[in-house]
């Protein structure tokens, strides 16, 4: 189909423009079947759902570029740990989008599947009870022996047993996030007015920092800003922010299998952490890592393409994000990391922080006045889930599509 809204016949864009940014003068005063607020994933894959069913659409963010968790995350899309039920659901749907949309927008899919690093025998256990379950379809559970025959870097690993799940891929976010902005444009006709902030929304009145923009619906994608719109509709759910530490290290020098984590996933990630057995698992590691747990920590590590690796993180709640990352924090991912791997972490070569909303629920879409979806992620999953939440939002925004997609 030809690309819905204003960017019909040749695409304003130029390959280069990696934001997605038009001549905001053709955005201003326009108007459009949807607007979205917030051009995260979460934004971008509403953005992607409305335009597939036949809908114009503008996003509009604050930043001219991301610079938000979506592209300070992992970019690890999890199926295998996340809570049983819909989000364990939506995260093998996105996966699928995912793996569509690298190939059309060209992105690289960097690593494949999930190794979890059970080094108890309570840890072998959770997995032993987590293979039992309908989420362990397409798993395999390795013994330690299996383990290390396979994957030859596990060596000196202290081992119980390992899990290996094919279903995960992880994509470079920071690259990754941008080019989805551009090939919603490019492909779709996705008009981007950045940088604006959106002060208030009386439909079909969007109005933002930069003027007016009209439309008949929008969806509201604002990450970690629990203030600027609909404040109370937010407040109502319990939301406060997490932030964690993130650190990138030189290349180990040798291929790792996949994305990897170790014990203290299993008492986070709540598809292992709520089964019974896990109960064991977490009285040792409060006896035996306190401070680990204090700190929120658990270890991911994945891999990027010039062999360096993203290892994280840590988990510290609050109202407003603390603005300090303690190296005492840093040392714990990397004791993590070594004991975990059997091997000695290679230098840290960048740090950050990432801030995401948290509440009891992993996510909630909500209907703040009508026409007007407020759609918040709101557990560590975004990545993983925002596609299939996308769908959902627009099937219950529209109804039905407009006219079929390519
Ligand atoms: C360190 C870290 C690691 C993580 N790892 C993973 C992982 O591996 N896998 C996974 O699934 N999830 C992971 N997550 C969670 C995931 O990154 C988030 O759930 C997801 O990025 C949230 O996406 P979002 O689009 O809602 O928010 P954001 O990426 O924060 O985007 C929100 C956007 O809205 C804009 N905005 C807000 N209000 C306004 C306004 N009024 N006007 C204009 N613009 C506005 C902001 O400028 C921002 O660009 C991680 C998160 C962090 C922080």
């Amino acid at each position: 189909m030809a690309p819905p809204g204003r960017c019909r016949g040749e695409c304003p864009f130029s390959p280069d423009d990696q934001d997605g940014r038009l001549n905001n003068s053709e955005i201003l005063n326009s108007r459009y079947d949807l607007a979205v607020v917030g051009a995260g994933i979460l934004g971008l894959a509403h953005a992607l759902a409305a335009v597939r069913s036949g809908r114009s659409v503008v996003v509009i963010d604050r930043d001219v570029q991301a610079v938000g968790a979506s592209i300070r995350n992992f970019g690890f899309v999890t199926i295998t740990g996340q809570r049983r039920g819909a989000t364990w659901g939506r995260a093998r749907r996105s996966r699928d989008v995912w793996v569509e949309v690298a190939e059309a927008a060209g992105i690289a899919i960097e690593q494949r599947g999930l190794l979890m690093l059970g080094r108890r025998e309570d840890a072998r256990t959770v997995l032993e009870a987590f293979m039992a379950t309908e989420m362990g379809e397409g798993c395999e559970l390795l013994s330690e022996g299996a383990a290390r025959g396979r994957w030859p870097v596990l060596e000196s690993a202290p081992l119980t047993a390992a899990l290996w799940s094919p279903h995960e891929v992880r994509v470079e976010s920071r690259t990754a996030i941008p080019r989805l902005a551009a090939w919603l444009a490019e492909r779709w006709g996705v008009q981007f007015l950045r940088p604006a902030a959106v002060q208030s929304i009386s439909l079909p009145l969007i109005q933002t920092s930069r003027g007016a923009v009209y439309a008949d619906a929008c969806v509201v994608c604002p990450g970690a800003d629990l203030v600027s719109l609909y404040p109370e509709a937010i407040a109502a759910r319990e939301v406060s922010l997490c932030t964690l530490q993130m650190l990138r290290l030189a290349s180990p020098g040798v291929t790792l299998p996949g994305p990897l984590m170790s014990d203290l996933g299993l008492t986070r990630y709540r598809g292992y952490a709520d089964l019974p057995e896990a109960s064991a698992l977490a009285t040792q590691l409060a006896a035996q890592q306190p401070l680990h747990l204090e700190h929120g920590i658990h270890l991911i590590v994945v891999q990027s393409a010039d062999g360096s690796l993203v290892v994280g993180d840590s988990h510290h709640y609050g109202d407003t994000p603390g603005p300090f990352a303690a190296r005492a924090v840093e040392d714990l991912i990397l004791d993590e990391f070594q004991t975990a791997m059997g091997f000695a972490a290679p230098p840290v070569v960048e740090r950050w922080t990432g801030v995401y909303s948290s509440a009891l629920e992993d996510m909630f879409m909500a209907t703040p006045e009508p026409g007007v979806r407020l759609v918040m992620v709101t557990s560590g999953t975004g990545a993983s889930t925002a596609f299939a939440i996308a769908e959902e939002t627009i099937a219950d925004l529209f109804g039905h599509s407009r006219e079929s997609a390519a």
